[in-house]
């Protein structure tokens, strides 16, 4: 964030560089669980610190690594990585890895995004429900009902289930058969929550390396609501603008899912001229989205603030695989919030009616 140093963010990211290095696979996992365990705090961890200097006990924070924890509080920086790295043959994959942590939030700065009251955007009590996430049908552990119980848990009025694709096999893509038994369970679904909750019948199509998606028109417009995502192609430096606005202007695709593709510290992503393909799914009325999968943070606020101002809607998404993961929807939020995206324009916020009524327009439009 602007202004102010994300301590736990330098220190996740010191810790998987030590991880990076080490050449016991025990101690590399040591580390990384470390460094996950400082991302997911809820406070920086400066607060943390106890009345005599030390730190206090933190679930998966050993010694070695509260070393470097310390080191950072008390200096600045880190002489036990510094000399670790300067002594290793993976230092070039290590500065590699720096360059790819751009924007992504720790939980404690999301925590402070949702919380500070300056910021104008959307916030979490507008949010009705998220437009992402995998069930048992295809690579995710949460049975349909269970989404339903999870999304009400949450305050939600309704969710959209979002399998993927039978074009990606790798992620257990549903085929047009499952898919229609999938729906027949969430007619049943629909009718016992009436009034209360509704699933949404949707899908992750694959968007190909030339920009067709791997799904047919009639396919997909039996569909209530459509992300269609990159999935190949997300390390190469060569822009594909192209690809993503072909993606945007097919009728019957609602949502650009996680527009770059990009990895927490190992993948760029998409490149692509961004402002272009913002004007296009503004004037194509496609939504762009912002995943809130910790990892991916795709979009982050500031490539959102520049689709904001093309006059994009967005869609706010967890992108869960599992229901611990729906509140990868807050980290999503949060970026929107510090891109100063009102609720307005946010689909997520809209009531059923309105969004099914805006999907189906989307749905029927032609080339
Ligand atoms: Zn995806």
């Amino acid at each position: 964030m602007k202004g102010s140093i994300d301590i736990n963010g330098v220190i996740e990211g010191l810790l998987r560089d030590l991880a990076a290095v080490q050449t016991s696979a025990q101690s590399r996992w040591g580390y990384k669980r470390a460094a996950a365990a400082v991302r997911n705090l809820p406070q920086p961890i400066d607060r943390y610190v106890q009345s005599d200097g030390t730190l206090r006990k933190i679930p998966h924070i050993g010694p070695s690594s509260t070393k470097v924890i310390m080191e950072v509080l008390r200096g600045g920086k880190s002489p036990t990585v510094e000399q670790a790295l300067a002594s290793s043959t993976r230092k070039p994959d290590v500065d590699r890895s720096r360059g790819l942590r751009d924007n992504f939030l720790t939980r404690a700065q999301v925590s402070a995004a949702l919380e500070n009251r300056r910021l104008k955007g959307v916030s979490r009590r507008d949010y009705r429900g998220d437009l992402q996430m995998h069930s048992v049908w295809s690579d995710g552990t949460q049975t349909l009902e269970s989404i339903v119980t999870a999304g009400l848990a949450r305050g939600y009025q309704y969710s959209a289930v979002t399998d993927h694709s039978y074009g990606l096999p790798i992620a257990g893509g549903v085929s047009m058969a499952d898919l229609a038994r999938q729906h027949l369970e969430i007619d049943a679904l629909n009718k016992r929550f009436t009034g209360r909750f509704r699933l949404l019948k949707g899908i992750e199509a694959n968007i190909l390396a030339d920009g067709s998606i791997d799904m047919q028109d009639d396919e997909l417009r039996a569909l209530e609501v459509v992300v269609a995502a990159p999935h190949s192609a997300l390390r190469s430096a060569v822009p594909q603008t192209s690809r993503l606005l072909k993606a945007v202007t097919r009728p019957a695709v609602h949502i650009l899912g996680h527009p770059r593709g990009r990895k927490y510290g190992t993948r760029p992503g998409v490149a692509a001229d961004w402002d272009v393909v913002f004007a296009a799914a503004a004037r194509s009325g496609v939504a762009i989205e912002i995943d809130g999968d910790p990892s991916r943070q795709d979009l982050d606020h500031e490539l959102a603030r520049r689709a904001a101002a093309a006059g994009c809607l967005f869609a706010l998404d967890s992108d869960a695989h599992s229901n611990e993961e729906l509140e990868y929807a807050e980290t999503a939020i949060a970026h929107a919030r510090l891109a100063g995206i009102p609720a307005e324009r946010v689909i997520n916020c809209w009531p059923v009616d309105r969004l099914l009524e805006w999907a189906r327009q989307r749905s029927a439009a032609s080339v």
